[in-house]
């Protein structure tokens, strides 16, 4: 047998190196098929994704959501009947152009985002105000043909989403549907998966094309970098417009559709959910979304009274949470090591001195600790641990993140915060149009971007933007981005 190898990178020293050994060491993508810019995701990282996809479909259902299936192929005639939509879609496009030998007259997109088939159908369901708001979803893989450096679960030319779809008949039900997206990014992300970030309103140069207004989540990096993650978007009417989504209002008059979408990419969630809660030996999941909770390691395998009990034991706790017994040849060392790696929540190392005292040791990933418990106490425990694991590994992530946020004045400020891979706050001028120009600056020289206001900032800003010294309207965030 080859030996196992393990994580050498440190992940705050090379986070790039770092991540590049977790995805391929643990097994969570293999990278080496022969489509350029897509990978293989192995069964560590799909065991999980399901579960997470499970989770975010749970909550849309909840909310009243409905799932859908709709076509992959996209009509050409479709995305090019809302321009802006087309024009910032276009060069990211895979174009399907024959079907067998036979040239199509008009050829397909591989969807690179459901829009313009969903708002088409849209227009043939929606009659009255009664149908609204007419609220859908689907769980799905889009393409999208990078041209910029692809990264496993990060960005790649496929990659596997939900994307969420509503019609409403006023702007405020519209935004009152992109509040309630931001909610079940807190609910899901931050709660269940452990991600901290900041959901921001993008400034008027950084919306999503054909959105009238956007909002996205940002989550760090230890490289100092954002990673965007769900954004919900308030679309522009002419999207509307150009697929005849109407309705007639209680008054009888004929209006157009206030439409809302949010793309929560379960992928790039993962990579966040990895690279926020790993360490350097490996791996560290969430209780809620780990491939497997609890492996037992029998010590003296070979011993009939080990395997029994590892058997036993598997028995019971299978009642509570998914559960393994490895019983492969290698050392029990490198089976501790290999499965800290794995990032599996709890693991049971049974040995004979334990069974004759009636004891139980137990390693715990989300402290790194081991402890002895008596063995009668073994379900309350894990069940006891169940409810703690995620809120510890939240608790740190959260601190980490709040630690790296930092209020400046000045360019010089924002260089030093962004060089010490920080997020910096600051007063400035407008996220209108106007202020483009201050955030070009910061971008030549800082090398960063504005990412948005906060909805809910506590304090109105009230000073001067400290790019160009006028009157300061918006408090941003500034950050290096991907
Ligand atoms: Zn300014």
């Amino acid at each position: 047998m080859t030996k196992q190898k393990g994580i050498t990178a440190k992940k705050e020293k090379n986070f790039s190196e770092w991540f590049t050994q977790i995805v391929q060491r643990t097994k969570l993508a293999d990278l080496r098929s022969n489509v350029k810019g897509c990978l293989v995701f192995q069964p560590w990282s799909v065991l999980s994704m399901e579960k997470m996809y499970k989770i975010l479909e749970e909550n849309l259902q909840r909310k009243g959501h409905k799932p859908y299936w709709f076509p992959t192929l996209i009509p050409e005639e479709n995305l090019k009947k809302e321009s802006e939509h087309i024009g910032g879609f276009t060069p990211e496009v895979f174009w399907v152009t024959h079907g067998g030998k036979k040239k199509f007259e008009e050829k397909f997109a591989l969807r690179p985002t459901s829009e313009t088939i969903i708002y088409s159908m849209f227009s043939k369901w929606i009659r009255s105000y009664n149908d609204l708001p007419f609220k859908t979803y689907q769980r799905a893989n889009v393409f999208r043909y990078e041209t910029k450096a692809t990264r496993p679960f990060l960005r790649s030319r496929e990659f596997y989403w939900i994307e969420r779809h509503s019609a409403h008949s006023t702007e405020n039900d519209a935004f009152n549907q992109v509040k309630e997206d931001m909610q079940t990014t807190k609910e899901v992300l931050h709660n269940i998966f452990g991600i901290p970030f900041i959901f921001f309103e993008r400034p008027a140069w950084d919306k999503f094309p054909g959105a009238y207004r956007t909002f996205a989540a940002d989550a760090l990096n230890p490289d100092g970098k954002v990673i965007q993650q769900p954004s919900t978007h308030i679309i522009s009417q002419k999207f509307s417009k150009a697929f005849d989504v109407k309705f007639k209002d209680k008054d009888g008059k004929e209006k157009l559709a206030w439409i809302t979408c949010y793309g929560p990419a379960i992928s790039r969630i993962f990579a966040s959910i990895i690279i926020t809660h790993g360490d350097d030996k490996g791996l560290k999941f969430p209780w809620e979304i780990a491939p497997i909770n609890i492996v037992i390691v029998p010590i003296n395998q070979d011993d009939k009274k080990i395997k029994n009990k590892a058997e036993k034991l598997k028995k019971q706790l299978q009642k509570l949470t998914s559960v393994k017994i490895d019983y492969s040849d290698k050392r029990p060392g490198e089976k501790f090591n290999y499965w800290e790696m794995k990032g599996i929540p709890i693991r049971i190392d049974l040995g004979l001195k334990d069974l004759q005292n009636k004891k139980i040791t137990l390693f715990r990933r989300d402290l790194d600790k081991k402890i002895i418990i008596p063995e009668k106490e073994i379900v309350k425990e894990i069940k006891k641990i169940s409810k703690e694991f995620t809120q510890n590994l939240i608790k740190k992530a959260d601190k980490v993140f709040e630690g790296r946020i930092k209020n400046a004045s000045n360019l010089k400020e924002i260089k030093k915060i962004i060089k010490q891979g920080g997020i910096a706050r600051v007063e400035f001028c407008s996220i209108d149009k106007e202020g483009e120009r201050c955030a070009e600056k910061i971008e030549k020289e800082v090398g960063a971007e504005v990412r948005g206001t906060k909805l809910d900032e506590k304090k109105k800003s009230s000073g001067k933007c400290a790019i160009c010294g006028k009157k300061a309207n918006h408090i941003v965030y500034i950050a290096k981005a991907y």
